[in-house]
């Protein structure tokens, strides 16, 4: 029997970095600053300058900072954020958090990105913000969706929880709207040993704002200018970020190599693939492949050792959360045909070239039979 490919190998990259996790976290021990302190300080600093970006803010996830961004951006009560039906659902949850309601927009057939032509006709006087996502790592056409959000004076935020570093038009993604989040969950392509996130932003107002909502609206201890959260980053997750964010441009182009293999093994298959457009890299934090007999195909890449995943499963608008908005099933064709097709396979920087080959053979074997 041939070595199981696992769908993520979270234990192969914490082995490739455990001294230097060790030393870091033993400095963290030493000074207990558990909560923000200099090494959080540090990350923001860093992971600011990686982003092109003046501020970077540190949060406890990227959900809070998605939360905290739609506060910045004064949305509430009633308003309107025009956002997409086919990412991880946080998205929208920023936009209920604050009582607003997530008007969703159809998605263009070959990113899985919001498909900019759709947007201005969900454009109403109670739009307030658009909030698109850096899909799978693959950024969003920005361009068309900043030009509608100017002719409108809307602001925009993007999702950058999948893609950090991410490049469109050779830029890298965090500074093309208002304001970026950013998550380091442990499975993304920067991940904390634990929860983290971070909010991105030009702004020197709304990162000073942001900074104070995440420590209870307070900038001056125990004074409180505003209802704040406790969203403060851990002092042991800075320190992490700050050893692992050197390796993330050498994990991109590993995860890059993996996503060219597949490419070339599976082009002759019925599969279709991604495709990364030619203003666009790509970091591929999933690579999603689409056929309508994706059950089938999961069940045989399972049975045979692959792991494997769907994301997502069930469009935003058609989960018991969102029902009430009253969308239904038809309303986004493309999003909901991309949940019944899509299947994502394994990808990660430290995935060995036969790795990749099995996979290729394992989905070769399925369409044989
Ligand atoms: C992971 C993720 C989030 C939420 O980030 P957390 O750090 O898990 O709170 C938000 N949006 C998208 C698209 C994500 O993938």
């Amino acid at each position: 029997m041939p070595d199981k490919v696992p769908y993520l190998d979270l234990p192969a990259q914490i082995r490739s970095l455990r001294p230097e996790l060790d030393a870091a976290i033993a400095r963290t021990l030493d000074h207990c600053s558990f909560c923000l302190g200099p090494d959080v300080a540090q990350f923001e600093k860093d992971f600011a300058k990686f982003c092109g970006a003046e501020h970077c803010v540190a949060f406890n996830s990227g959900t809070s900072a998605l939360h905290v961004a739609m506060l910045l951006l004064n949305v509430g009560r009633d308003d309107e954020v025009i956002s997409t039906p086919h990412t991880f659902v946080a998205t929208s949850w920023a936009i209920s958090y604050v009582g607003a309601k997530p008007v969703y927009v159809d998605i263009d057939e070959d990113t899985f990105n919001l498909n900019p032509a759709l947007i201005e006709k969900a454009v109403t006087p109670r739009t307030k913000a658009i909030m698109p996502v850096h899909l799978y790592g693959h950024p969003f056409d920005i361009d068309p969706i900043l030009a509608v959000a100017k002719k409108h004076n809307l602001p925009v935020v993007e999702d950058s929880a999948q893609a950090h570093g991410a490049k469109y038009k050779g830029r890298t993604i965090g500074t093309f709207g208002e304001i970026s989040c950013f998550s380091f969950y442990p499975g993304k392509n920067l991940g904390a040993c634990g929860e983290g996130g971070a909010l991105v932003t030009n702004n020197a107002a709304y990162a000073a704002r942001a900074r104070s909502l995440r420590e209870h609206g307070s900038s001056v201890r125990y004074y409180h200018d505003e209802v704040g959260f406790n969203y403060r980053m851990e002092g042991i997750q800075g320190a992490v970020l700050g050893v692992k964010l050197k390796k993330l441009n050498d994990w991109t182009a590993g995860r890059r190599r993996v996503a060219h293999r597949y490419h070339e093994l599976l082009k002759d298959t019925p599969l279709q693939l991604p495709r990364e457009a030619a203003w666009a890299e790509s970091v591929y934090h999933l690579y999603v492949v689409r056929h309508p007999r994706r059950e089938d195909l999961k069940k045989h890449l399972e049975a045979n050792g692959v792991g494997c995943a769907l994301h997502y499963p069930l469009p935003l608008h058609l989960q018991k959360c969102y029902a009430s908005l009253g969308y239904k099933e038809g309303s986004f064709p493309v999003a909901e045909k991309a949940a019944r097709e899509c299947l994502s396979l394994p990808i990660y920087p430290e995935m060995t070239d036969a790795q990749v080959q099995r996979v290729a053979e394992v989905i070769h074997d399925f369409f044989r039979s």
